[in-house]
């Protein structure tokens, strides 16, 4: 189904919380959705920097806008994390249903005018903003410093911009490996006093569990997802390339991987969603051991 409302704003707004999982291929893009199918919930399939240098965005949106067509609930095309203006028009023109500037490095007054710019070129053609305040370190980059969002600025770029969600950082960081990290709810409380936009948490993969809960009550409209999909199809894939190592037919390897990206996925909707984990038994049929036997025969 095509997204097309601003389903992040409703969540946000009705205690719910959309996911937005980072894909970096067809497989796990249509994993993500029929884990987002199963659960009959919407959900958001982000291409982030490294996606976009790989193949570029108008490669990107029809991939993904002809799964989202397809698709029987509702998914959204995201651009992650992108500074530059030129592919942030080129997504917008090419199928994305949202896109994200991240002005975080420049300053607030910068960071408001091409926030403003971006947010009035995308909803010219329907797509959804998303702005950045502060900064969410990358883990993987040694980055350990976190700069939190300012309330204030959270409030100039919600009354003085038009842009439609704002990732927020509030103790949040990108790629952990383990749910290690707790949120700062003063701030983030802080922010949502001021601020009327739904909030987004990026590294969501390193969030603890119960924080995770608790987020759920509070502004937040979407949380990205990345690492804890791309850790589950790597190991995953390891493990068939040591147990095949005669194996070069692509289609097989990837098999159980991409059933473990959509166990993953269900697994993070459910828990958002507040409904049952049955991934183990109902999302994808060619569990490892089927698949193992599948492959023999
Ligand atoms: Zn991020």
């Amino acid at each position: 189904m095509r997204w097309d409302r601003d389903y992040v704003k409703e969540a946000a707004d009705s205690g719910r919380v959309i996911p937005g999982f980072n894909i970096f291929g067809y497989e796990d893009a249509l994993a993500v959705t029929r884990a987002a199918e199963e659960a009959g919930c919407p959900v958001l399939l982000m291409v982030n920097r490294g996606a976009v240098d790989a193949m570029d965005a108008e490669c990107w949106g029809k991939l993904l806008s002809s799964i989202a067509q397809r698709a029987a609930v509702p998914v959204g095309v995201h651009l992650d994390h992108c500074s530059d203006t030129d592919i942030i028009r080129r997504a917008v023109d090419s199928g994305f249903s949202s896109v994200m500037y991240d002005g975080s490095k420049l300053s607030f007054e910068k960071n408001r005018e091409i926030t403003q710019q971006m947010a009035e070129y995308a909803h010219a053609c329907g797509v959804l903003l998303e702005a950045e305040l502060g900064q969410v370190p990358y883990s993987d980059l040694g980055e350990t410093e976190i700069r939190y969002t300012s309330p204030e600025e959270a409030a100039g770029i919600s009354s003085e911009t038009e842009a439609d969600w704002l990732a927020v950082s509030v103790g949040n960081v990108h790629r952990l490996v383990d749910r290690t990290v707790t949120i700062d709810f003063s701030v983030l409380h802080q922010i949502q006093k001021v601020c009327r936009l739904p909030l987004v948490i990026h590294g969501s993969s390193g969030v603890s569990s119960g924080d995770i809960k608790r987020l759920k009550h509070e502004h937040i409209g979407k949380m990205n997802f990345g690492t804890v999909l791309r850790k589950a199809f790597s190991d995953a894939l390891r493990m068939e390339m040591q147990e095949h190592p005669e194996e070069f037919d692509r289609l097989k390897l990837f098999a159980y991987p991409v059933t473990r990206v959509e166990q993953e996925a269900y697994q993070i909707i459910s828990m958002l969603q507040g409904i049952p984990d049955l991934s183990r038994g109902k999302c994808g049929e060619g569990g490892k051991n089927e698949n193992s036997a599948e492959r023999t025969v």
